[in-house]
């Protein structure tokens, strides 16, 4: 028993008795209050209640029916949730018929290179900056990020363009910080399974953009946002970003198939992130572009005034000119699948 759908006309005196019956047995409730019904999430190992327990709670007053769901992720669910989530940020709505561009450098370099960056991506229809602040690099020898001063650029673009920002948490200790200036959490690839992270951006209700792991499963993605539901928060954001597999030619591989996949299993909208995917900027676009043609409900792509002096991941960026042409072309590919950029 995993889900309890109640009747159109329960009472909040019956919604409360079952709450109450749930925790008595160590059991928390998430409730999920639909336009048509309300349905009660049930969390915690499930797989200990018996089919007398679950027969029990099938007759209570409010109670149309109990659910199992077969899969260990629940409140990612499609099951549990068959409607599309859209999350609100600002005056955006990610997951809707509107398609979102987040684009901006790899990492916040300095303050006029940022800013002067999100002017450029703004004018050419994107609608969120991103940059690292802190930055998981592969040597610890290498720029590793401005920190807070990096997220006060990111927080000055924002003041200047009006663009939500998108920024990386690596550390659980960072939280009250990055609460204070982003827009959109970023969980790294190379901590999606981090799973202290992904419970401490759970108990907040900032959105989340959770990056596939460099190795991850779908179903490994999937439980990864089941971690950070499960503390209440449901602005989760799938992201598509490459995996590791035999080829080497590209930085990774765009695990394309991902994306139809993920809005089956999950309500959850799904972001593609094009760049960290092929490592090279010459094969952003026409990625990006099947992105949108696979069903993606936004991007994720790295965009650099002068990539030859990038900081990090300039081979993959796109300069602003590029960038702009990219987005016009997208228009194209989002109209031909009911979708506007
Ligand atoms: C990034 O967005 O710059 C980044 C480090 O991405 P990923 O975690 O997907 O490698
Ligand atoms: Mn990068």
């Amino acid at each position: 028993m995993d889900i309890i759908v109640l009747k159109p006309k329960t009472t909040a005196k019956e919604l409360r008795h079952i709450i109450n019956k749930l925790q008595s047995r160590g059991f928390e409730a998430n409730v999920s209050k639909g336009t048509e019904r309300t349905v009660i999430g049930v969390i915690g190992d499930t797989s200990k209640i018996t089919e007398d327990e679950s027969n029990a709670f099938t007759s209570m007053p409010g109670v149309e029916k109990v659910h199992r769901i077969i899969q260990p992720y629940k409140l990612a669910s499609r099951e549990f949730k068959p409607q599309n989530t859209t999350i609100r940020i600002g005056k955006h709505t990610i997951g809707g018929k509107k398609l979102h561009v987040m684009a901006g450098p790899c990492a916040v370099e300095g303050m006029s290179v940022l800013v002067n960056i999100a002017r450029d991506v703004k004018k050419a229809g994107a609608t969120f900056i991103r940059g690292g602040a802190f930055k998981p690099r592969t040597s610890p020898y290498t720029f590793q990020g401005l920190g807070e001063e990096g997220l006060k650029i990111l927080a000055e673009a924002r003041e200047q363009t009006g663009m939500p920002v998108v920024t990386e948490i690596m550390d659980p200790r960072d939280m009250d910080v990055l609460l204070k200036y982003a827009d959109v959490v970023q969980i790294g690839a190379r901590n999606m399974q981090n799973f202290r992270l992904l419970s401490e951006v759970g108990s907040h209700n900032k959105p989340i953009l959770l990056k596939r792991g460099l190795s991850a499963t779908i179903k490994e993605l999937l439980m990864a946002a089941e971690y950070i539901m499960a503390q209440g928060n449901n602005k989760v954001i799938l992201c598509e970003r490459g995996i590791r597999t035999f080829e080497t030619a590209m930085r990774n591989t765009l695990d394309l198939s991902a994306v139809p996949l993920l809005k089956k299993l999950s309500h959850l909208p799904v972001l593609v992130d094009p760049s960290h995917a092929v490592g090279q900027w010459d094969l952003v676009a026409p990625m990006a572009k099947a992105a949108i043609a696979a069903g993606a409900d936004a991007l994720m792509i790295e965009v650099h005034s002068k990539p030859e002096e990038a900081l990090s991941d300039g081979e993959q960026s796109l300069k602003p000119h590029k960038f702009k042409t990219l987005m016009k072309e997208l228009k194209t590919v989002a109209r031909a699948v009911g979708r506007t950029i």
